[in-house]
């Protein structure tokens, strides 16, 4: 099975990476090595970065309902602190693998410096699926990972927040074990709780409302109005239904959304507030549905703007030249491969890379963070003021550097998300 796509097992039975997986860790440290290349950045500073400086893997046993116990494998990864603390989600997924844990400290870290904030990326995984456990399974498991952890996390550590199936009551279970061990409250230990423990407005929607910026700053620079222009969605989870909900608000048609089961399609466009009633806690909606199209045809789409809210590399070698979008947001991390953003770049299609456009999440998670420290909670419209801010910032210094540069949109995001992180390095007298 070396080389599939699906996670197979090796003889001794333990699970092997599929391609996919290493690939994205692949493409991710060729695109720091070229950004650091064109900082003036030496080989030794793409040594420090390509890789995580922490790498932790745990076992962690779970008595399941019907008595048996179980060993889950679970993974946090801490890319680079010369910033600050590391930050960054915690994935439940049967796929989740170390390489993916990887690559995805390293995009939180990028994330980090491309919307500057003071932290250094981080992330976790447990190869798990949570569909098929049930509430109880989930807490002790979310518990034993906690416990597992407990010595390389804190709120001046490591600070853990949401991921793919994962949510606010995993969070809380999560900060409630390690207050516990700690022996005092500590709301600060983790982002993505309920708002009576101190979560902050707009988190859930955080992610959603950075692409939605996203959007509207890359519709300027194509002289488009987002009012009327046709937009195609793949995933319907958290990222994509509030999305599809933000965009269905502005007066956009939502042409397109799918889940993993499939996708549906109206050239007059969707009701959103219909699906968003009937779809399941999962993002799934479109089994309840006989007309459904599948999802390589739902991003090949007659559309103005794609967003890839789903999982990786879904936009390949083999299907960019019939995207028809002639902006593509990533709200979804590393949907597009290097090889399809530079035929979509050639042809003058204006990416949004991931690094950029999902980075509302983890910015109202620092957010949090900062309130959790000073005991002080805002107000949503506070919130949302000030990640407006940021992500317009944030938008602008990219689509600069691209313009001055002469390089395509993630280039010129990895050449912003580095460079904060290599100069601290440096100052630090790592390198
Ligand atoms: P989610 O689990 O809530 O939803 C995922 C959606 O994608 C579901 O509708 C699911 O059915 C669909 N999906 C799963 N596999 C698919 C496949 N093979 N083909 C098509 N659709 C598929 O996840 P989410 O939180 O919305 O995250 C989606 C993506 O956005 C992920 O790549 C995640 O890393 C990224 N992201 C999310 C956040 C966040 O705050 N939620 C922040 C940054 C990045």
């Amino acid at each position: 099975m070396a080389g599939s796509d699906k996670m197979g097992k090796t003889e001794n039975g333990i699970k092997e990476e599929p391609k996919s997986k290493q690939n994205v860790l692949q493409s991710t440290q060729t695109v720091i090595h070229q950004a650091l290349g064109k900082l003036g950045y030496s080989d030794e500073m793409f040594e420090l970065m390509k890789e995580p400086l922490r790498m932790m893997t745990v076992r962690i046993p779970v008595r399941m309902d019907d008595g048996s116990n179980k060993i889950f494998t679970g993974y946090r990864a801490q890319h680079n602190d010369a910033v600050g603390p590391t930050k960054g989600g915690v994935r439940f997924h049967p796929n989740v693998s170390e390489t993916e844990v990887k690559a995805l400290s390293i995009w939180m870290s990028l994330k980090a410096g491309i919307v500057d904030l003071p932290y250094g990326g981080g992330k976790g995984g447990i190869v798990c699926d949570p569909r098929e456990m049930s509430f109880p399974e989930v807490e002790r498991l979310s518990r034993g990972y906690v416990r597992a952890i407990s010595q390389i996390v804190g709120p001046t550590k490591d600070i853990p927040a949401p991921d793919v199936f994962t949510n606010s009551q995993i969070m809380a279970w999560m900060m409630d074990e390690y207050s516990r061990m700690r022996e005092f409250d500590s709301p600060g230990f983790i982002t993505g709780k309920p708002l009576v423990l101190g979560g902050s407005h707009g988190r859930e929607s955080a992610t959603a409302k950075g692409v939605t910026i996203c959007i509207r700053e890359a519709a300027k620079k194509k002289g488009l109005n987002v009012e009327g222009a046709r937009i195609v969605i793949q995933g319907f989870g958290n990222a994509g239904s509030f999305l599809a909900k933000f965009m269905f608000d502005a007066g956009a048609k939502v042409v397109g959304i799918s889940d993993v089961y499939g996708g549906l399609y109206d050239p007059e466009g969707l009701d959103i507030d219909y699906l968003l009633d009937r779809r399941d806690s999962f993002g799934t909606v479109s089994k309840l549905f006989k007309d459904t199209i599948s999802n390589d045809e739902l991003l090949e789409l007659d559309c103005d703007i794609l967003v890839p809210a789903a999982i990786e590399n879904q936009i390949t070698e083999s299907n960019a030249d019939r995207i028809k979008a002639g902006i593509i947001v990533e709200a979804a991390n590393g949907p597009t491969t290097i090889e399809a953003t530079k035929m979509l770049s050639d042809r003058g299609v204006l990416l949004v890379p991931d690094v950029l456009a999902s980075a509302g999440g983890v910015t109202v998670s620092y957010f949090e963070w900062v309130q959790n420290n000073q005991g002080f909670y805002w107000e949503e419209e506070e919130v949302a003021k000030k990640l407006e801010k940021v992500i317009v910032t944030a938008f602008d210094n990219v689509y600069r550097v691209a313009s001055v540069r002469n390089v395509d949109m993630r280039l010129a995001a990895y050449m912003v998300g580095v460079r904060k992180m290599a100069e601290a390095s440096r100052f630090r007298g790592w390198i």
